[in-house]
């Protein structure tokens, strides 16, 4: 061995034995320490001590079966390794050890075991002068199986102390060893584990690396690869400002060591800049009576909608320039307001992208990061404009509704910027740090709700409002749109299945309860999988040898006549009906496959006690009916509200109770003691269902007031009404807001009369007439009329008994 530096060890060394491989002079070992001995040594003279001569040991392999746990020390291997112990980590768990990190420094002899107990200490003698230690030895772990046998080899190799010998010795291991990989090399396929492997050695190396390239070509490669990425940068038709500043980051390239971290990053950079549609757009094919058949072919019903759409494409086509308000349709989920987006883009002709922003709180969500962060990486706006490659897309900035806030700046304010005109042709992501316009990118935005859109961004947008369906108009959806896209996806056609339309109500009415038609469609695809499986067992019995023996009055189930009753779905299993009769989803069939219905009409069953009315509710996912629910107990007038209630609602409860309470008498309505005091000994607990959801606004005053009017005369509500409508303390009935919405609710869950304030009446307008003929709407503009509708034979004012008198 070379000459060294003359440091000297300890001639006294505590021992380490150990089994978990032999240290060698130069080399790192992590060991496992959990022997009692060796616990006792490394807490004795590695945890108490200081100094440099504290942390060397000598390490000692133990040839001795390692299961063995009895106190007698094995008899010592002769040689051992002086070890500097690097790094000490304690453990407890599953059983208390450390792990050490030794490096060996140079050999001993045991001259002389001092002590035994607790841990060897012994005299040595130095066998070979300290040396410069590497860090080689990590190969061994690679070598699996190689390294049980280098183990074995190496305990020998320990004990040559003269040089000559162990280079006798180590040589023709060596070889072997090299022998050994390079059959490795050549037997495994390039594996993903190999790339992972290669990667994880030299983490600048492409993923895509072939096993078998030496170094050098891959260097070579890589270096082509940077020219060819010049000539892309230089014949890219990127801004003067971005192509400046690529030209600068590819000299930095070249100079830069593959092995730097900041090569990979400034390569993903120059990659990134080359593939953005700096000037590539699409030719705008813009034929407004043609986007009018397209968007009439795509979308049932959404009149006002598509009205509004088609003037603004016009505008567009007029104008020539895509200044002024964003389109920003609102309306509950499954409405369509994506899918008129897609529309837009196929009528214009360009690429379509969304952008969901539900949950984003970050502004680099929308700005990207900036590139001195590891993992760092461009907005979604930019990422879009990559994906679609043109810059002139149709991006669909889904729910900017649910935009968040945090601490990493308000993703609002960048989205602001993006959408505004006067600043978007030179928008500045962080990552590229370089503008790109976005002026010809055309936005569309979609919401559940206005309130929720931070009041900047709103003004920036023309709010287009896209209201429910009408049970009719989903039927019209589904038989139009939804069925003929679920047979094509699930290679089905009319042939094989029919739906009718009095099922597609069974759906709409028992298995959902929206405003839009996303669960219909998706109850829709799960008839037609269930069917496809059918039509696939059908096929598969046709072809099976078997089936032509099918006996003649199985035979003639082929000529079943239209009004035979058709047979369920569940009764076909076995029938291997004939492919060409379709197979007919009747309402048996839909409780096979989608189970029994959700939503029975359970409104009867709810009111058939005192203290329950339906109120109607308006929420981002469109109208709701809810069950106002109260009842009372002895108390002391307390008044309890559950079902996660907003301010405004609670005071509508309040209100409520004032004004029974102060006319009380007047209906002759009496606590259970019969005290005209509602509150005296009583206690009122009042429910609004479902308690997971958040309710506020002032409509359910009209509801409440019925509700408890109902509970202290003991009559019920009349099933079939529902009502909405803010209250005074005088008992004025004041106007409301989702009176379409609320309705539709209404309808959809089958009430006959709705009360509304008189001064909504206006709003009526707008609703279909086919539902309109369906409701009896009762205008009312106090909470007298209100009672008298809820309550069959009205709800009777006793007359005042003074008024009387003065009549007598
Ligand atoms: P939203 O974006 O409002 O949540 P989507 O656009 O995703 O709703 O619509 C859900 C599904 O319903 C889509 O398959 C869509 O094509 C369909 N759909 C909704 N409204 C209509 C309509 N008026 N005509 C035809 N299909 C519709």
């Amino acid at each position: 061995m070379a000459a060294g530096s003359a440091i000297q060890i300890p001639s006294r060394l505590p021992l380490l034995l150990t089994h978990e491989g032999v240290l060698l002079p130069g080399s790192t070992m992590r060991t496992s320490v959990d022997s009692p001995r060796n616990m006792q040594l490394v807490r004795s003279r590695l945890l108490k001590g200081t100094s440099l001569r504290s942390t060397i040991i000598g390490v000692i392999p133990n040839t001795s079966d390692p299961t063995s746990d009895c106190d007698d020390l094995p008899s010592l291997h002769r040689i051992g390794t002086a070890a500097l112990a690097v790094q000490v980590v304690g453990s407890n768990w599953p059983k208390p050890h450390y792990t050490l990190l030794v490096t060996g420094l140079c050999r001993f002899q045991i001259l002389q075991l001092l002590k035994e107990k607790p841990y060897p200490v012994a005299e040595v003698e130095q066998l070979d002068r300290l040396e410069q230690f590497t860090n080689q030895d990590k190969s061994e772990e690679e070598l699996g199986e190689l390294s049980e046998q280098f183990y074995k080899y190496a305990v020998q190799i320990l004990d040559a102390v003269r040089l000559e010998e162990r280079f006798k010795m180590t040589i023709p291991l060596l070889v072997r060893q090299i022998e050994g990989l390079k059959l490795l090399q050549k037997t495994r396929k390039p594996k993903q584990d190999d790339d992972k492997r290669v990667v994880a050695i030299r983490p600048n190396r492409r993923i895509n690396h072939v096993p078998s390239t030496t170094e050098d070509e891959e260097e070579e490669e890589d270096h082509d690869d940077v020219v060819i990425l010049e000539k892309k940068i230089r014949t890219s038709s990127m801004s003067e400002q971005a192509l400046k500043v690529c030209l600068k980051e590819i000299k930095r390239l070249k100079k830069m060591p593959q092995s730097m971290p900041e090569y990979a990053l400034t390569r993903n950079y120059l990659e990134l800049m080359v593939e953005l549609p700096w000037n590539k757009s699409t030719k705008d094919r813009l034929e407004i009576r043609a986007a009018r058949i397209l968007l009439d072919n795509d979308h049932y019903a959404m009149e006002k909608l598509k009205k509004r759409v088609l003037e603004y494409l016009a505008v567009r086509q007029l104008k020539n320039n895509l200044k002024g308000p964003i389109l920003c349709f609102v309306g509950p989920p499954g409405v369509g307001k994506t899918s008129v987006g897609r529309s837009i883009a196929k009528t214009l002709g360009r690429e379509f992208h969304r952008i969901a922003l539900g949950g984003v709180c970050d502004q680099s969500d929308i700005r990207g990061h900036r590139r001195t962060y590891v993992g760092s990486m461009p907005g979604r706006i930019i990422n879009g404009l990559k994906t679609v490659g043109v810059n002139n897309p149709v991006f669909l900035l889904d729910e900017v509704d649910k935009l968040g806030k945090s601490l990493q700046g308000d993703p609002a304010a960048a989205l602001l910027e993006v959408l505004d005109p006067e600043q978007n042709h030179s928008f500045t992501d962080h990552y590229l740090n370089v503008a790109f316009d976005l002026s010809q990118v055309l936005f569309i935005a979609t919401a559940n709700t206005t309130a929720t859109i931070p009041p900047a961004l709103l003004d920036r947008m023309e709010i287009i409002q896209v209201p429910g369906y009408t049970q009719e108009e989903k039927i019209e959806i589904a038989h139009r749109h939804l069925i003929p896209k679920q047979l094509e996806q699930h290679g089905l056609t009319p042939q094989q299945i029919q739906i009718p339309q009095v099922t597609t109500l069974d759906i709409i009415t028992r298995y959902t309860r929206e405003a839009g038609v996303r669960s219909l469609d998706r109850k829709l695809g799960a008839i037609c999988r269930a069917v496809a499986v059918k039509v696939a067992e059908g096929q598969h019995k046709e072809t099976k040898p078997d089936r032509a023996e099918v006996g003649e009055g199985e035979d003639c189930k082929e000529h079943v006549t239209e009004d035979a009753k058709p047979e369920s779905i569940s009764d076909t299993a076995d029938l291997a009906l004939p492919p060409e009769m379709p197979i007919l989803i009747d309402f048996h069939a839909l409780k096979d496959i989608l189970g029994p219905p959700m939503y029975e009409m359970e409104v009867s069953e709810r009111l058939s006690q005192p203290g329950v009315a339906i109120g109607l509710a308006w929420t981002p996912l469109g109208g709701e009916i809810m069950f106002v629910e109260a009842s009372r107990m002895d108390g002391e007038g307390q008044l309890t509200l559950t079902g996660q209630l907003g301010d405004v609602m609670k005071e509508s409860a309040h209100l409520a109770i004032s004004w029974l309470r102060s006319n009380a008498k007047r209906y002759q309505l009496t606590n259970a003691s019969g005290s005209f005091d509602l509150l005296d000994n009583t206690d009122i607990h009042l429910h609004f269902p479902a308690g997971a959801v958040t309710k506020d606004g002032p409509s359910a005053g009209v509801t409440i007031v019925t509700c408890l009017a109902s509970l202290f005369s003991g009559r019920l509500v009349c099933s079939d009404v529902a009502m909405t409508g803010e209250i005074t303390l005088r008992g004025l009935v004041l106007p409301v807001g989702g009176i379409k919405d609320k309705v539709l609710a209404a309808h959809r869950a089958g009430l006959k009369r709705i009360i509304i304030p008189r001064r909504n009446e206006k709003d009526l307008e707008e609703i279909a007439v086919n539902v309109r003929q369906d409701l009896t709407f009762v205008m009312a503009s106090c909470l007298d009329e209100v009672l008298n509708a809820a309550f069959d034979g009205g709800f009777a004012v006793k007359p005042r008994v003074e008024h009387l008198n003065s009549k007598l």
